[in-house]
């Protein structure tokens, strides 16, 4: 029995990622007024709150870590479950390819088939507790679906605005949960442009990543748990596939937090963060390499892992920075190699991944060629969504 939990948000307010400016987190947010970036939450952690008193063990959800979490009411939840995904040994393929110790996280059993359910059950609660009564997103796809289930569940109305290109089974999802779905001829920041005429006099909640704050706070769950599941030992390298990015900067943020609560071992070594991107679309790689000063006029082209397809991340200075203190690193993987690791993940392991997730497992191998990543080390993969969505671009390629 658990008899002390603590059950109330330490959520104190928000902080603009470029310049710390502190913003209330009492009112509806958006980007920040001062330098339109994102805005960041910030919990108090001093005041002790321990494993044992801060995590309901009960919730096998994301919900688990309520009070690092922003709702203040539980009467505001809007949730299907998301969260506390099993990490899976890769047994078989880590036989093959000499490896000590290579686990995958399974973000594919989320409801909605993807991560992007942690993000948007947050960020629905959220605007159902400040009043929201509808939502737009711009969206690769994942986010979309996810957006509009999340909003049938709370009663709000949805708009997804996602490339024409995108598979039939995202599309189709959305229209069964009753969303409004524009098609657009582009990428997503062409989406984004869209949803910003359809939104001109700012009747919806615009839940684009990272242009809101909550998105991020669910995402970081994956953090807490990865950390609980390996039993408050961390891995030596992370691998995850990197679109907008708060899958990545949420998983980092959560490592600091837990850090900052001694939660974490006072000797534990971060991991290293590995990027995973597309050859068809990798602005991380390229401003990393120097080939650019950052992403604001990178061009992108569709690949088969649509969630990467983010040519211009509002979060490319958050990502830079994870991958700056972590001593990571940013990779891009074609689709040719991503067919190839949705092959050996689903001959050998059972496992029907993403594309996105094939990606992670392919940067693996590609660092593990080139020395960075050393066969003894305890490898950490993310795979972020289902490959059932997929089929429109993966069909036959068995
Ligand atoms: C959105 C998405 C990504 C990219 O995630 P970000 O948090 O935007 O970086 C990766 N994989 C899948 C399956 C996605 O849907
Ligand atoms: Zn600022």
């Amino acid at each position: 029995m658990q008899t002390l939990l603590d059950t109330q948000t330490r959520l104190q307010d928000l902080h603009c990622a470029a310049c710390d400016t502190p913003y209330s987190a009492f009112q509806l947010q958006r980007v920040s007024a001062c330098c339109g970036q994102p805005l960041v939450a910030h919990y108090d952690l001093h005041e002790p709150l321990t494993r044992a008193t801060g995590i309901e063990r009960a919730e096998n959800s994301m919900w688990r870590y309520r009070s690092l979490l922003p709702l203040l009411d539980d009467a505001n939840r809007v949730s299907l479950g998301e969260g506390w995904t099993p990490i899976l040994p890769l047994q078989r393929l880590a036989s093959r390819y000499g490896l000590r110790d290579l686990r995958l996280k399974d973000e594919g059993l989320n409801p909605t088939g993807s991560f992007k359910a942690r993000g948007l059950s947050m960020a629905i609660s959220k605007a159902k507790e400040l009043g929201v009564t509808g939502c737009i997103i711009p969206t690769a796809g994942n986010a979309g679906v996810a957006m509009a289930a999340y909003c049938a569940r709370a009663g709000m109305r949805a708009v997804v605005a996602m490339p024409s290109h995108t598979p039939k089974a995202f599309k189709e999802e959305c229209y069964w949960y009753g969303a409004e779905v524009h098609l657009v001829d582009g990428l997503i920041n062409d989406c984004a442009a869209r949803v910003r005429e359809l939104n001109a006099d700012n009747s919806l909640l615009d839940v684009s990543t990272l242009k809101e704050p909550y998105r991020l706070e669910g995402k970081k769950t994956m953090g807490y748990e990865l950390a609980e599941q390996l039993n408050w030992t961390l891995p030596d390298v992370l691998l995850y596939p990197a679109g907008g990015g708060t899958g990545l900067i949420g998983i980092w943020k959560a490592l600091r937090e837990m850090q900052a609560l001694g939660w974490l071992p006072a000797d534990a070594k971060l991991p290293r963060m590995v990027a995973v991107q597309s050859a068809n679309c990798c602005p991380l790689v390229e401003t990393r390499a120097g080939h650019q000063t950052n992403c604001h006029s990178y061009v992108g082209q569709p690949t088969i892992a649509n969630g990467l397809a983010v040519p211009r991340p509002l979060g490319e200075p958050l990502m830079l920075q994870v991958l700056d203190e972590s001593n990571g690193l940013a990779v891009a993987i074609t689709d040719e190699q991503m067919l190839e690791g949705m092959r050996e993940l689903a001959r050998l392991e059972g496992m029907f991944v993403a594309p996105e997730g094939a990606a992670v497992w392919m940067a693996a191998r590609q660092l593990l060629e080139t020395g960075w990543l050393r066969p003894e080390e305890q490898i950490l993969l993310l795979n972020t969504g289902s490959g059932q969505k997929y089929l429109d671009n993966v069909e036959g390629h068995y």
